[in-house]
């Protein structure tokens, strides 16, 4: 990279996203960044699942969908012009579980997947060959090519025993209703980060933390084995974007999940759950929302329009988040 205001020429940036805020943020980081610029994202793999069979990697497959042009826009996750006979047809099994629904179209990605994981191919290596289809504008990294899922601590809604779910069950099934005792990441301890993800921060001349779920998309990335040493170590800045908002969530139920580790809901509580990186934690910067703010020793704050409402909207905070740390002139 090189210096001076609109020279930002072959920039390195390598972004830490999960599912639907994690993709529209890195919309807004290419629209942002020249096209010579190498945009890297390490994904949210805590998210995935087996069901019937097969491998379903729903923040990838996000992020893969919403860059590659293959997006539901208005729901934001899955294909466009879905049909639902695969779900039907299951449902008429009577094959559990059927409350996710696999569409047809989001069947194939999955059929895909799995047969080359059966085939013995890493997960990251999968990934790729999914996007030649898509062509994402980013190389999307899993966080680990090992299988890690996060479990949710519940009391049954309908046992009113308490048990570990999936991620999803809790998610998807239950629309985060029944109050979260705990995460776990599953499989974690065994597990590493996927060498292209650690290669990707430390090489990056800065590593954004997108407005994801702190505790579920981020923190589940931050976590895996060998994560934070390599964003400690990382020779770029760390920034990372609120994705709460006047102390609420976005979009979707993030609160719930904040709630769960003792983190309040606000930008600012947010921050000082990641830390500055200057005291053994994540962050040298950290943009909050127009009104918010933070104040957390060693972490340079801003505060800036942080709705992202399309590509430009997102492109000027991300212009905000390199500035923030010196890196001018994008
Ligand atoms: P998921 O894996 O699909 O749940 O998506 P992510 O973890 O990537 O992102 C979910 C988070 O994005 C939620 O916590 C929202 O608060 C946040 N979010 C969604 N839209 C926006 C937005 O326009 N601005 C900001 N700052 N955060 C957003
Ligand atoms: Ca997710």
């Amino acid at each position: 990279m090189s210096g001076g205001r609109g020279t930002i020429s072959g920039v390195k940036v390598t972004v830490l996203v999960g599912g639907v805020g994690g993709a529209r943020f890195l919309q807004g980081v290419l629209a942002a960044l020249p096209a010579d610029a190498d945009v890297r994202a390490v994904v949210n793999v805590g998210d995935d699942i087996w069901l019937h069979g097969l491998r379903v990697c729903p923040d990838l497959d996000t992020c893969m969908y919403t860059l590659g042009g293959g997006i539901d826009t208005a729901k934001g996750w899955g294909r466009d012009d879905e049909t639902w006979s695969v779900k039907a047809e299951l449902e008429a099994y009577g094959a559990d579980p059927t409350w996710f629904g696999l569409g047809d179209r989001d069947v194939a990605t999955h059929l895909v997947r799995t047969r080359m994981l059966r085939a013995g191919y890493p997960l990251s290596q999968v990934t790729e060959a999914l996007c030649r289809r898509w062509a994402p504008g980013v190389a999307l990294i899993p966080a680990s090519d090992d299988r890690i899922e996060t479990h949710v601590v519940i009391d049954d809604p309908e046992t009113g025993e308490r048990r570990a779910v999936h991620f999803q069950e809790w998610w998807v099934r239950h629309h985060a209703e029944p109050v979260a005792h705990g995460f776990a990441s599953v499989g974690r301890d065994q597990a590493s980060a996927c060498p292209a993800a650690l290669a990707a921060i430390a090489d990056a001349d800065a590593v954004l933390l997108a407005p994801s779920n702190p505790v579920v998309s981020i923190g589940t990335i931050v976590d895996v084995p060998g994560m934070r040493a390599a964003l400690a170590q990382a020779p770029g800045p760390v920034v990372g974007i609120s994705p709460i908002i006047d102390g609420h969530a976005v979009r979707g139920m993030a609160e719930a999940c904040l709630s769960a580790v003792g983190v309040e809901v606000s930008a600012e509580g947010v921050a000082r759950h990641y830390g500055a990186r200057a005291e053994g934690g994540l962050l040298d910067g950290w943009l909050v929302h127009s009104g918010d703010t933070a104040d957390v020793p060693g972490v340079a704050v801003r505060s800036v329009p942080l709705l992202m409402s399309d590509a430009e909207a997102t492109a000027a905070m991300v212009r905000e988040a390199l500035d923030v740390v010196g890196l001018a002139g994008v």
